[in-house]
């Protein structure tokens, strides 16, 4: 089987995007599920700690392994079937974002969930419930799974079909291919009501294909997914509007979440797929900049919205006469003429969070980025909380984010490790308010090694053990990805 053990072969799968470190003797690449099957089997019967990977562009120490062996899944890379009739896709868990996008691309179809990165894998998008800006209109990926291959800790697979097993009253009854049932009591939880993606997805009468997608690998190895698609949009109509102070911004965002909520699948209203959010310090960081920032700018928003050859002139009209109603400077905002300048735009907000990344690796720093969203109507509450509280700390920081899903990523930027700890400590205060205001301490990224005092802040002790008692009932023995959501101590 195909391994590497030297060190410094290894390096690269010793951190993340967060620039989470860890250590470990071996890294597998497994090219078939019977590879998987064996590495798993002979953990289990040894107590090797397995911690799988997919791309590590994870950003809370998911996929960085703390001892034993890394299982990465880059060479499962294959795209089994895509059927433009039925609008699905069959993938294994190493294909990138970026080449299944293209390949769709080409056949006039579309996968929205976007998380900003696109040098992602499928399997880490699922493991983790990744979302992004086009969740304003299509939800996470949750809502575009249709089924999946999971190889359990003991190395039985496991095939789920959307819609086939539901809970009872929070209890699962799952049978794996060997025909092992394996009954699961769920915690009575409620969840907010926010893009959500701390812990485990929990409801009474749950789909049991739901547990599985954003359970960190605590609970299995997705190896092969089935996901439903959409026909591509015809067009895409992008801008970007600049403001002279957050509130403005923060107003008009709420204008235009509003009407898009009006006329949910319209193409020819004003209905936006993604309301994007940049304050005044995220511009340090962008890179491309397609257009001239205009003097003053206090934030500004990235907008997009899909419609047809027949509609699109009508529309950017509409959104014209609702720029100037709101007495936005339209002869100062952007608006993308063409798909080059689209993308252009859209590079130019991804490059806030891979620039904000790069400065922190760069000075080897660890990232302390809030992840929270909170319901819509306690949005200018929380981010005037967060901004004051960054504000006072003296330490600098940036808050851009999924402004249309009240979600927001406050990234602190150190200026010396002295300032980690200070830092850390306002993050947690910034949880611990999102949870009061009936948010979430992850909308996307999960909690990973990172974050998992945070969960604990949201969910309280008692729950928490009780998600763990699910990882414990699927793994006994504890041996994939130790230390994602859970601290090891709480199986003590
Ligand atoms: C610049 C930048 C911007 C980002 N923006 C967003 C964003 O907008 N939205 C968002 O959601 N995320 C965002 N992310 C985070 C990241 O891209 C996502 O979390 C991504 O989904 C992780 O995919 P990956 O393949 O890199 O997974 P990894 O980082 O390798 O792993 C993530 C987790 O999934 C587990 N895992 C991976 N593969 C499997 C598998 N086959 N079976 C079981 N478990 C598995 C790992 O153990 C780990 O816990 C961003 C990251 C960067 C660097």
């Amino acid at each position: 089987m195909n391994f590497k053990s030297d060190q410094s072969e290894i390096q690269d799968y010793l951190n993340d995007a967060a620039n989470f470190k860890g250590k470990c003797e071996r890294v597998y690449l497994p090219e078939s599920v019977d590879d998987i099957v064996k590495i798993v089997k002979s953990a289990n019967s040894n107590r090797k700690k397995i911690t799988v990977c997919g791309a590590r562009t994870g950003l809370t120490g998911g996929a960085v392994p703390q001892e034993g062996l890394v299982l990465s899944t880059e060479k499962l890379n294959k795209i089994i079937k895509i059927s433009s009739e039925e609008k699905f896709a069959v993938v294994q868990p190493g294909v990138f974002l970026s080449e299944l996008n293209e390949k769709l691309s080409e056949l006039n179809l579309y996968y929205p969930p976007d998380p900003t990165e696109q040098n992602c894998f499928i399997g880490g998008t699922i493991a983790t419930n990744a979302s992004g800006a086009k969740t304003f209109k299509y939800g996470p990926t949750r809502n575009f799974v249709q089924e999946l291959s999971i190889i359990l800790p003991d190395g039985e697979m496991l095939n789920l079909k959307r819609g086939e097993v539901n809970a009872k009253n929070y209890i699962l009854s799952l049978k794996t291919e060997s025909n092992n049932v394996i009954e699961i009591g769920l915690p009575k939880i409620t969840m907010p009501k926010t893009k959500h993606s701390a812990g485990y997805y929990i409801t009474e009468n749950m789909d049991a294909i739901d547990l599985f997608i954003g359970m960190e690998g605590t609970l299995g190895i997705i190896t092969e997914i089935k996901l439903a698609l959409i026909k591509k949009p015809a067009k895409i109509i992008s801008m970007v509007i600049f403001f002279k102070t957050e509130s403005e911004a923060l107003q008009f965002v709420k204008i235009v979440r509003d009407l898009s909520k009006k006329y949910p699948g319209a193409t020819d209203k004003i209905n936006a797929r993604g309301i994007e959010f940049f304050d005044k310090n995220s511009f340090k960081f962008v890179k491309g900049s397609p257009g001239l920032i205009p003097k003053n700018t206090g934030a500004a928003i990235w907008i997009e919205q899909e419609t047809t050859t027949k509609s699109q002139d009508a529309i950017l009209e509409e959104w014209i006469t609702l720029m100037e109603t709101n007495n936005i400077n339209v002869d100062e905002s952007w608006i993308a003429l063409s798909e080059k300048e689209r993308k252009e735009f859209e590079y130019f907000r991804h490059s806030v969070p891979s620039q904000v990344n790069e400065y922190i690796s760069r000075n080897n720093f660890r990232k302390v980025g809030t992840d929270t969203a909170v319901p819509d109507n306690k949005l200018e509450e929380y981010y005037n909380y967060c901004k004051q509280t960054a504000e006072n700390s003296g330490i600098d920081y940036v808050i851009y984010g999924h402004i249309g899903n009240s979600h927001i990523h406050l990234n602190f930027i150190l200026k010396s490790q002295q300032e980690y700890e200070p830092a850390k400590q306002l993050y947690k205060q910034m949880c611990i308010k999102a949870v009061e205001l009936g948010g979430t301490v992850s909308a996307e990224h999960g909690i990973g090694k990172m974050k998992r005092e945070y969960l604990v802040d949201m969910f309280g002790e008692e729950i928490v053990k009780e998600m763990a008692a699910i990882k414990k009932t699927l793994d006994p023995k504890l041996i994939l990805n130790i230390g994602n959501i859970f601290d090891p101590g709480i199986f003590n």
